[in-house]
């Protein structure tokens, strides 16, 4: 189940892009023992605040990234400019080959109202999918 500090660990299936965008319409909070999230932290750059893990005090990272899971929400691509989305809190991340198209159709027509239009631009393109960069 995805949280903040998972996102660094993603990559576009497509062309490899570690640094996704990410915008988040449903979360949860969840526990964590606190021994384990001592032990954690976001490493290179923090999803929640947008910016170098390193400039992220680590108190707030563990505060924050550790508990907050993404139940729904998009990623974006800026790279190849595809978007995916993030189901019962499960980053679907499918090369285009294995993509479900029209699953997704049902996904972006569902969300889009709750959506800022800087995300719509990705989704307009359904899904950028059959398009060679
Ligand atoms: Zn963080
Ligand atoms: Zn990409």
């Amino acid at each position: 189940m995805v949280r903040y500090y998972h996102l660094e660990l993603l990559a576009c299936p497509e062309c490899r892009n570690p640094r996704l965008l990410v915008y988040s319409l449903k979360e949860s909070i969840k526990e964590f023992d606190d021994s384990v999230a001592s032990k954690l932290k976001c490493r290179k750059w923090c999803y929640l605040y947008d910016r170098p893990a390193s400039t992220v005090p680590l108190d707030t990272c563990r505060k924050t990234c550790m508990f907050r899971e993404i139940d729904e929400g998009v990623i974006v691509c800026p790279s190849c400019g595809r978007w995916y989305p993030i189901v019962n809190s499960i980053p679907v991340l499918m090369d285009d080959k294995y993509r479900d198209v029209e699953r997704d159709r049902e996904f972006a027509e569902r969300v889009k109202d709750k959506l800022p239009s800087w995300i719509k631009q990705y989704m307009l393109h359904p899904l950028s999918l059959h398009e060679d960069k």
